[in-house]
């Protein structure tokens, strides 16, 4: 047999993989893999459950159903000023995993260079979809504990072969949400260099403490080189459903909707009609989650703190990041497989999200998902202030 791509037999199981089977086995509570334990609105669900049995089931249009394209335009409007044509500036896809794909797919050309700068610590996925799609991957760090924006080694990550820069805010693992000075000096190097920037905003409705999301595509002269991602997964507590929408200029969706089509081509009608009608709701839900995301926030970085943790701020997402150095901890991994045999507690070492060419990420933080029962968060703090204190 001939040798297998070595980028494919080089590929890791993900993290989340290996701490959910982890939690499994052990019995443990997951606050590892990124997902609420209660499913999103009812109402939602319902639309879902009344449009599979009336149909029709097939193949829906590529780009995605005109309901929710509309809806997807209509959302960003309201919420961002943000004006889309839901005819060619809007695709569907499955999941907000699936845009990253195409998008990396679409911009970065095998063999002609094509150089992705990524903020670290990033969600792992897009190193290996970079490289997947032919790019290199060029890391710069955020600077702890507040994860600061180091622009210096933004532009030393910059040079010829540079096609584009991810954007995550709020970030994945670390719950930063990218300040106006940030998305200013990010935008002014994708201005200064012909970037386009792949902007993941899947936790836009998680923003804490009176935080107000922006996205990247509404700074002048963004809109024209900015593909911005959302998720169904996120913004309605439904992580299976795996409908994302993105939108962007003609050109850059159109190029995505090519890679698209060979990916998955479209994802289920019934699934994105809910969607739409989720998208449709008013204000109230969208504050309402930000607000019991930040309860849960609230709660477990209570239950960490007194056990013993140090905690950082957390200004958005699911999650938190906990350091273990006051615990007298300096081994992330090793922590993260003692917690989940010992203490019975899933979460997932943040030197995980940190690109293999960096040779020494911080090793003593811990990211812990809040989106959990109350019962869930209390039950996790207890196993882990018995665990320290035995
Ligand atoms: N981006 C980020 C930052 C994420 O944390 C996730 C994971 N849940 C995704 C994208 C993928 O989103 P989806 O589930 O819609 O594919
Ligand atoms: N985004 C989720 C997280 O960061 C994981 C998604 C996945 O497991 N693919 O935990």
């Amino acid at each position: 047999m001939k040798d297998l791509n070595p980028v494919i037999t080089g590929r890791k199981t993900s993290i989340f993989e290996v701490m959910s089977r982890l939690a499994i086995e052990n019995d443990a509570i997951n606050l590892g893999q990124g997902f609420p334990d209660t499913d999103g609105p009812e109402d939602v669900r319902r639309v879902a459950a009344e449009a599979t049995v009336e149909g029709p089931n097939q193949y829906p249009p590529m780009m995605g159903v005109p309901a929710l394209r509309q809806a997807a335009a209509d959302a960003l409007q309201r919420h961002y000023g943000l004006s889309y044509d839901p005819g060619d500036e809007i695709l569907v896809t499955a999941g907000a995993t699936e845009a990253l794909a195409a998008a990396f797919s679409a911009f970065l050309t095998p063999g002609a260079g094509g150089e992705a700068v990524i903020f670290e610590p990033a969600y792992d996925a897009y190193f290996d979809m970079v490289e997947g799609a032919g790019g290199v991957v060029k890391p710069v760090p955020l600077t702890a504990p507040d994860w600061a924006l180091d622009e210096d080694a933004l532009d030393a990550a910059i040079g010829p072969e540079t096609k584009l820069i991810v954007l995550n805010t709020p970030v994945n693992p670390v719950g930063k949400v990218f300040t106006q000075a940030d998305l200013e000096a990010v935008a002014k190097r994708a201005l200064e260099h012909d970037l386009i920037v792949v902007s993941d905003e899947v936790y836009e409705h998680m923003c804490f403490d009176g935080r107000r999301h922006r996205s990247i595509a509404a700074l002048p002269e963004m809109r024209e080189r900015t593909v911005r991602m959302g998720s169904a997964g996120k913004t309605f507590s439904l992580t299976g459903w795996k409908v994302g929408y993105t939108a962007g200029p003609p050109e850059l969706i159109g190029a995505m909707a090519r890679a698209h089509q060979y990916l998955t081509f479209a994802t289920p009608p019934s699934l994105q009609k809910a969607v739409a009608y989720g998208l449709n709701k008013d204000t109230a839900y969208f504050d309402g989650l930000a607000a019991d995301m930040q309860a849960s926030r609230d709660r477990l970085a209570r239950g960490l703190t007194e056990a013993g943790f140090g905690v950082l701020p957390a200004e958005g997402t699911y999650f938190l990041t906990a350091d273990i150095a006051p615990l007298g901890f300096d081994d992330d991994v090793e922590f993260c497989r003692r917690i989940a045999s010992e203490a019975k507690v899933a979460g997932v070492p943040v030197s995980a999200f940190y690109h293999a060419t960096n040779a020494a990420p911080p090793s003593n933080f811990v990211r812990f998902c809040f989106a959990k029962q109350d019962t869930v968060l209390d039950a996790a703090a207890d196993r882990l202030k018995s665990w320290i204190d035995r």
